[in-house]
């Protein structure tokens, strides 16, 4: 059974499918992995008639505690503040919504259809406040959560709370010592953090209404408490024992005495063996992956094997991209003609809007065809076009050199090693150009007139490809010489 529907089984009641992901850089492909697989979960139980919603969380509250190279120097000063308090990257609007305009729009693109909320909005208009209380009235019991997992005691002047500073406007920096029900006791500390230095300012505030955000744990929990969660599946590395789901789900228990939501963890996508990270350049991010897969083939990339296990996905100079759409292909092929089940149905839960079928010619094929001149029309004949963009892009940016031709515009060095067999072969070919050829035709004829000379299809082909693009490889040499000038071809194969 496909892995969705294997989870889903058996499930009664309401519904609510959460995620979360910080807009404070550029997302690497891996981190489109959880949405689309909390999509897929969406869909099903929508499928089962459920009464399911799905929500996304911008964590824009989070303090900036990083910066791209690119801003290092003009951003510094916003080091520990919220992201959505601090100015875009370039000059319009806010630094959250610069990167999560780009994560809305990767979401449109990819058909994910998740209610998307900022946790600043949440926070401001009251929403977590209970949340909040909660946790401060019963910090005894969050901070045993904490001293019973990491096994050191924590004073009573620590609090699951930051405010931010009304002096200086950062967060990172803040620590909360005391609460009295009604306002919490807070100082910004210059030395708190390493990546951001505090005011000093000291002072009592109402933790309330967005004057203040928990540590992204508790708040987990909260989040959960709050829209009752019942599914968010986590990253490996937030779901291993003692990570963060196991501190939130401990708390969620003490605090609020409920369960936490059902969740399995999947595993990354890596380079090179290495999970992938943008800050370390490792990998692709999510809008290089859509420049060179079509949204659904992308879906099938992120469902198609069980999400526990880890995906490697280096397409530099690999076939790892040819081989994914061979793949897709296969599924489309297991859909429409009811084969292998879990293949047909992560097909399925790969389309967009409405089933769509799949290109007739091989990936590999058509890379090939978009590096002829005058294919144009044939991949528009065909109905390649959506594909053969993709296809370029992969040429441009992925594929090894031998998969990537030129026609050389002098006869190469190589022709010195042919045959006289196979010179002559290629005049003979010159002679034949002037009759109107069919190409599947014309092909047949091309390994005809290499037999008849005594030379094998590897032979005949070979001059071809030798003396048009300097390689003893190449595409169908029919299609290659029909698609260029004809004079050129006769120059090229008499003059030898
Ligand atoms: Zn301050």
């Amino acid at each position: 059974m496909f892995w969705a529907d294997e989870f889903l089984k058996n499930r009664r009641g309401k519904e609510w499918i959460n995620d979360a992901w910080t807009p404070s850089g550029i997302t690497h492909m891996g981190g489109l992995k959880g949405p689309v697989i909390h999509d897929v979960l969406f869909r099903v139980l929508k499928e089962q008639q459920k009464d399911v919603t799905y929500t996304f969380g911008f964590d824009d509250f989070d303090p900036i505690d990083g910066l791209p190279a690119s801003i290092e120097v003009s951003h510094k000063q916003y080091m520990g503040v919220p992201t959505f308090m601090a100015p875009s990257p370039d000059g319009n609007g806010t630094f959250a919504d610069f990167y999560g305009a780009k994560m809305r729009d990767m979401f449109a693109v990819l058909g994910i259809n998740a209610k998307i909320y900022l946790a600043s909005e949440n926070y401001k208009n009251g929403i977590y406040n209970t949340g909040i209380k909660m946790m401060l009235d019963n910090v005894t019991k969050v901070r045993k959560v904490y001293e019973d997992m990491y096994k050191n005691s924590l004073k009573d002047d620590w609090f699951p709370l930051q405010v931010i500073c009304p002096t200086c406007g950062k967060l990172g920096t803040t620590k909360v010592t005391d609460w009295d029900g009604q306002e919490v006791t807070f100082t910004c500390l210059p030395d708190l953090v390493k990546w951001a230095q505090g005011c000093g300012t000291t002072g009592k505030i109402s933790p309330f209404d967005g004057n203040a955000k928990m540590p992204w744990k508790p708040e987990w929990s909260v989040k959960w408490y709050t829209f009752k969660v019942t599914i968010e599946w986590s990253g490996k590395d937030h779901m291993s024992k003692g990570s963060s789901f196991e501190v939130a789900a401990n708390i969620l228990q003490a605090v609020f005495d409920q369960k936490p939501p059902a969740a399995r963890a999947y595993e990354f996508f890596l380079w090179n063996g290495k999970k992938m990270s943008s800050s370390k350049g490792l990998g692709l991010t999510g809008a290089e992956l859509l420049e060179v897969l079509p949204p659904e083939v992308a879906r099938f990339l992120m469902i198609k094997t069980d999400p526990n296990r880890a995906v490697e996905f280096n397409p530099k100079g690999t076939d790892i991209i040819p081989k994914l759409y061979d793949e897709y292909q296969k599924a489309a092929e297991a859909y429409f003609e009811k084969g292998d089940a879990d293949l047909a149905r992560a097909f399925e839960l790969s389309q967009i809007l409405e089933i769509k079928n799949v290109p007739p010619v091989r990936f590999s094929v058509l890379a090939q065809w978009v590096q002829m001149p005058n294919m144009q029309e044939k991949i528009a004949e065909e109905g390649l076009e959506q594909w053969a963009t993709y296809a370029r892009v992969y040429i441009e940016k992925y594929a090894s050199d031998s998969e990537k031709f030129l026609i050389q515009k002098e006869l190469p060095e190589a022709a010195k090693a042919l045959t006289n067999e196979q010179k002559k072969l290629l005049q003979k070919i010159a002679t034949e150009l002037d009759k109107k050829w069919d190409a599947e035709e014309f092909q047949t004829q091309i390994y005809e007139l290499g037999k008849e000379m005594g030379l094998t299809g590897k032979q005949t082909f070979g001059a071809i490809y030798t003396v048009l693009i300097g390689k003893d490889h190449g595409p169908k040499a029919a299609w290659l010489i029909l698609s260029l000038e004809k004079q050129f071809i006769k120059d090229r194969f008499k003059n030898i």
